[in-house]
Parts: structure tokens; C-alpha cells; sequence
């Protein structure tokens, strides 16, 4: 089977296991059904996901230029409390920034690896654990805009790390903690006007994701050093396809190459 796109980030849906579905132009390809199977992937170019032009991607899928002007890569995006159209201040286009910033926010902690305080929209829940391989999750609280998950976060990360280790991810291995203990802990250290929109009762998330076994040792696929690479899918976490030979490919750092797949009908394993 043959199939040709851009890639952008794998859809998902909530499921026991997780689905994982690549959205191509033409096709939707359904990864849970690759596993198994050999695939391979060839790198055609570029997409940038904004311009749509031939052009070397520098981040998030974007272009250099694009990166540089368009209000969906502004710099609140990575950093929630420089977040400023709860004041009526633009960044880049403030239209655009108050309809993604002045929504509800949550503050949550998840473990992909060690437990991680992070936020997001209210909308984007499961959707961000299940990108960042978590298997667990707990929202701390909700609040009305970004700005507030923000200065929430920057509060948790003196007491917290931020950051995932996506080798420990891809590899299963995490701290056993529980996280419903741990997001209650964190409650004392919140801003007072983010205190009042705290989750009374936290609820646990659990989230199992589609994989035959994980990889001892990883290899890293980076389809522009490497512009054709062949393999038995072996699973998918977070936003990563796990091969047989212990390959994984970030399929969301590899988001806007134009891309070739070829799929054997035959399952190998
Ligand atoms: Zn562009």
C-alpha cells in the first residue's frame, strides 16, 4: 500500500489503547493497523504547514519566515505567562491571540517519565498527555485564560520539573508516584488569584498506549540526514512510532516534510 503527505501530527482518540491516526491529504492512515508491519518511510522535501511552500522547515512545522510572523508560533505559545490579550495587548494579531488565549486553561501534572507540571487548553484534554506519552494525569486546576496557567506553571516549576525525558518515555521506565498526593501538594504553591480556580476534587487519568515492546537502546530517525529508513512497527507513544530494530521517529519534530509510505500487506511479527 502506497501513501503520500505532508506530515503534521498524529490525531488521537482516547481509546483502550490509544488510536493513532496519520491525516494525509488523501488518506487517513491508521497506525494502530501498521503495527506489525514493515513500512517504509522516504523523505520527499518540505511543506512549510502555514505557506504551504517548498521551504526547509525550522520549527513547529514552519518555515524560518513563517515562524517568524505568524501569531500561531508567537512566543506565548511556549511561554503561557507572557500571554497578554487579557490586557487587550497584541503580540502579533490580537484577534487571533484572544480567541486562543482568553478561553479556559488548565494547570495539570502528568508522568510520561517523573510526574511534570504543564498547561494547555481545557479543549486540548486527553489530546496533550497522549502527545507527550503520559500515562497518567491529574488537572490541578482550571482557569479562565492562558495568562493564568501561566504564572500557575512558572509557580510549580520551582517545585516540579517541566520537562519530559523522552528517552525514559519511549522506554516505559517512570517514577511510581501518586499523583493525585502530588497534585494536592502542589495547591500551596499557586499565585492566590490562580488558587481560586482549584480542582476540589482531582480526578486520576490513565492512558495506555499501543505498544508490542519498547526499546532497549534508541536510535533517533532523522528523515533529513536520513532520507529513507525502513521497519517493523512495534508501537506508537506520544508522538513517536517505535521500530523493531529500537528506531523511534518523532513523527511532531518531522511535521511539514512531504513524505512516501510504503506499507507491506503482510504482517511480520
Ligand atoms: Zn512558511
Amino acid at each position: 500500500m502506497h501513501y503520500e503527505g505532508v506530515l503534521r501530527k498524529m490525531l488521537t482518540e482516547h481509546a483502550n489503547p490509544v488510536q493513532y491516526l496519520l491525516n494525509f491529504k488523501d488518506d487517513l492512515l491508521i497506525m494502530n493497523q501498521l503495527i506489525g508491519r514493515k513500512i517504509k518511510i522516504q523523505f520527499d522535501g518540505y511543506e512549510c504547514l502555514n505557506c504551504h511552500k517548498n521551504k526547509k522547515i525550522f520549527r513547529q512545522g514552519f518555515c524560518y519566515d513563517c515562524f517568524q510572523s505568524s501569531p500561531k508560533v508567537g512566543e506565548w505559545i511556549m511561554k503561557p505567562e507572557l500571554s497578554k490579550a487579557h490586557l487587550d495587548e497584541e503580540d502579533r494579531d490580537l484577534d487571533y491571540e484572544k480567541k486562543v488565549q482568553l478561553q479556559p486553561h488548565i494547570i495539570y501534572i502528568a508522568n510520561s517519565s517523573n510526574p511534570k507540571v504543564g498547561v494547555t487548553r481545557s479543549s486540548q484534554v486527553p489530546t496533550r498527555w497522549i502527545d507527550q506519552g503520559a500515562h497518567e494525569a491529574v488537572i490541578i486546576a482550571e482557569v479562565p485564560n492562558r495568562y493564568l496557567a501561566g504564572i500557575g506553571e512558572v509557580a510549580l516549576k520551582e517545585h516540579l520539573s517541566d520537562k519530559t525525558k523522552w528517552r525514559q518515555m519511549l522506554q516505559n521506565k517512570r517514577d511510581e508516584v501518586d499523583m493525585i498526593e502530588v497534585a494536592k501538594e502542589m495547591i500551596q504553591y499557586l499565585p492566590d488569584e490562580v488558587k481560586e480556580h482549584v480542582n476540589k476534587e482531582p480526578a486520576l487519568w490513565q492512558i495506555e498506549f499501543p505498544v508490542n515492546s519498547y526499546p532497549d537502546k534508541i536510535k533517533s530517525l532523522n528523515l533529513e540526514k536520513n532520507p529513507v529508513f525502513e521497519g517493523v512497527l512495534n508501537g506508537v507513544k506520544g508522538q513517536y512510532l517505535i521500530f523493531e530494530d529500537d528506531t523511534v521517529f518523532n513523527i511532531r519534530n518531522s511535521e511539514g516534510y512531504v513524505t512516501t509510505w510504503d506499507v507491506s500487506i503482510k504482517k511480520s511479527t
